[in-house]
Parts: C-alpha cells; sequence; structure tokens
C-alpha cells in the first residue's frame, strides 16, 4: 500500500512511516520541510499545509492518507497569536485533503483517510472520580480545545461523501522517545517531577506502539470507520501518572514530590494549564478493541517500563 502522511515528520508521524516500511509499505510526507535524507521507500515533498493541487498530484497513486498535521498545542502559552495557528493549521489541511481528494474524483482516489484528533474533544474535566466515561458518540465540550477537535474533524468530513472511509483517532497523550514524555523525563530525573494541581484530573495515556498500531489497524480493516478514542485501557489520574513515573525513574515512594501548585501552573501558562494540564478526559477505546484491535501495553507500568528501558 502507499500511504500519503500529512505530518510525517512529527513525533506519530515519523514512528508511523517506519512501521509502515518495515512491513513493505510506501510512504510520501509533504512538508513545509522536506528532509533531504534518501531511505527506500520514502519519498519526501515539499508543501506548504493548505494547497489542494499540489496535495491532490501527491495523493497519484496513494491508497490511504494519514492527516496528522498539526501545529503543537504545548509549544508555549496560548497567545490569540498560537491560537489561531493552533486552529488554522489543522482546518487548513484537512480542507485541503477533502479538496485535494475531490480534485482527483473519478481519476483514483485513496479508499481510506485517517484524521487525527484528540480526547480533547470532549472537554476538560478536573477530576477523575466525577469526569464522565466518553464514547465516541458523545457531542463536543467546551472549551478551545474541544472546539478545536470539532473544526478539525469537520475540516476533512467532506471525504466520506466522496466513499473515502474516513477514521477520526481522539488519541490521549502519546507516550514514546518524543513528545510529552520527552518533555517531561528531565524534571522526573532530577526527582522534580510532582503532581500537577490536585492531581485528581484524568490523564489519558497511549504508548506510541500503540497508537502507531491503532492506526495500521484502521487502515487495514474496511470494516472500520469514524471516531475511535485511541488511550490505553488502564485510566489514571495524573497523580497516579506522577506516582508511576517517578518509581520507573527509582525514586522511592516514601520521597513524594511536593505538586505544582495550579495557581502557579495558571499563572505561567494560563489557558493551555487549565484546559491540558490540570484537567483531562476519561475515553475508553472499547470501540477499537471491539474492532479487533489489541494493545500491546494495556497498563502504564508496562509502557513505562519498556519506553525507559536502558
Ligand atoms: P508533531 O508536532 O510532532 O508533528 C506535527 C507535524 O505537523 C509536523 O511534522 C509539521 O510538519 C506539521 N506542522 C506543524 N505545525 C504546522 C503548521 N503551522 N503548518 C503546517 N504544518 C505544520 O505532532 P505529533 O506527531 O506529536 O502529533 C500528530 C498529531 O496528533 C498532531 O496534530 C497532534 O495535535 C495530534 N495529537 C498528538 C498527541 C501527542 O501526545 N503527541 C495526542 C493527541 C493528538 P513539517 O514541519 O514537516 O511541515
Amino acid at each position: 500500500m502507499h500511504v500519503v502522511i500529512l505530518g510525517g515528520t512529527g513525533f506519530i508521524g515519523s514512528a508511523l512511516a517506519r512501521a509502515l516500511l518495515a512491513r513493505g509499505d510506501t510512504v510520501t510526507i509533504p512538508s513545509r520541510a522536506p528532509r533531504a535524507a534518501v531511505v527506500q521507500g520514502i519519498v519526501h515533498a515539499p508543501w506548504n499545509g493548505r494547497d489542494p493541487e499540489s496535495l491532490a498530484r501527491l495523493l497519484e497513486g496513494a491508497q490511504a492518507v494519514v492527516n496528522l498535521l498539526g501545529e503543537n498545542i504545548a509549544g508555549g502559552r496560548w497567545t490569540p497569536q498560537r491560537k489561531a495557528r493552533i486552529v488554522d493549521s489543522r482546518v487548513a489541511a484537512g480542507q485541503a485533503v477533502a479538496a485535494a481528494l475531490g480534485a482527483r474524483n473519478g481519476g483514483g482516489l485513496p479508499t481510506v483517510l485517517v484524521q487525527a484528533s484528540a480526547v480533547g474533544y470532549y472537554g476538560a474535566w478536573p477530576d477523575m472520580a466525577t469526569a464522565p466515561r466518553c464514547g465516541e458518540d458523545d457531542p463536543p465540550g467546551t472549551g478551545f480545545l474541544a472546539q478545536t477537535c470539532a473544526r478539525w474533524e469537520a475540516s476533512s468530513a467532506p471525504a466520506q461523501a466522496m466513499g473515502v472511509r474516513r477514521c477520526i483517532i481522539r488519541s490521549g497523550v502519546v507516550l514514546g522517545t518524543g513528545g510529552a514524555l520527552a518533555r517531561m523525563l528531565p524534571a522526573f530525573r532530577a526527582w522534580l517531577g510532582g503532581p500537577l494541581g490536585s492531581g485528581r484530573q484524568p490523564f489519558p495515556w497511549i504508548h506510541l506502539t500503540d497508537e502507531v498500531g491503532a492506526i495500521l489497524h484502521l487502515l487495514d480493516t474496511p470494516s472500520c470507520s469514524g471516531p475511535y478514542n485511541l488511550a490505553a485501557p488502564q485510566a489514571v489520574d495524573n497523580a497516579g501518572f506522577t506516582a508511576e513515573l517517578n518509581r520507573a525513574v527509582g525514586r522511592p515512594a516514601w520521597l513524594p514530590a511536593p505538586p505544582a501548585p495550579a495557581f502557579a501552573l495558571r499563572l505561567a501558562l494560563g489557558e493551555l494549564a487549565q484546559e491540558a494540564l490540570l484537567a483531562g478526559q476519561v475515553a475508553p477505546s472499547d470501540r477499537l478493541t471491539d474492532s479487533g484491535h489489541t494493545f500491546r501495553f494495556p497498563t502504564l507500568r508496562a509502557a513505562l517500563a519498556d519506553l525507559l528501558a536502558p
């Protein structure tokens, strides 16, 4: 299969490209800064993230598209300019995918589109004890992330009317050798990693291997379409995640790290802290597992042991 991965230079996309290559598939990665490195089976192509005509040409011969493109949400305080980039990069790419597919309609269309989203779709819940179990049929929540996810998901929706099977992945925090874990580890290794605020907010997580495995499963399974929560079966809150990560880096349980006060996080990071650090979602992946996907790392302890192995 030939797969076009938008956002294929990123943390998840590059792991997905490696996995596709390992099983004999080929990949095109459109990018603002295409890599020069030559890897057999991967074509890097210049693309500005929004132009449908050049994207339509890149889709020539592709059986699948995976759209992971988006400005990083954790890149700093959500100023109006950063918020605009977070929304606009995602909506522009989704609309470009739909328009590029439309331009190719009748001339050999990919059969499947995997569209990224996030569990933030369901809103920001500050306490795991009272947070709802969010299922894929639930409506979007309130707040910037929820509204961004709703617009992001809608951006490529016209692909469905063209008969393209569209799967939406609502991911939790992806744990791998990069991404959020790489940003957290220095503090935890210095024994400075405490819970954030009350520590009661849900912390939906998924190992990168399972994130990639789920995307491959959705690409390969013709009966799959629509939204899928991607979060590991073991639901934890922020304090539970913090305790497990401290254990994994060797900090003794009798020496707990002090929490980072919520007011200080809000002062430093504003809305980003309020929605992404001091709140979370409980979003079980029942629909994904019912469709036949098995998690390789269902527990946080096993996931961290794998990721922190020397
Ligand atoms: P990365 O930030 O690692 O990669 C995102 C990619 O998008 C980059 O490779 C970049 O490609 C492209 N990009 C970024 N900003 C822009 C922009 N302003 N205009 C055009 N292109 C842009 O993301 P991840 O791999 O971590 O995540 C992939 C997607 O999954 C993201 O949309 C993210 O929101 C979502 N997600 C990620 C989670 C996680 O824990 N990592 C959790 C839930 C959802 P290039 O620079 O080559 O053009």
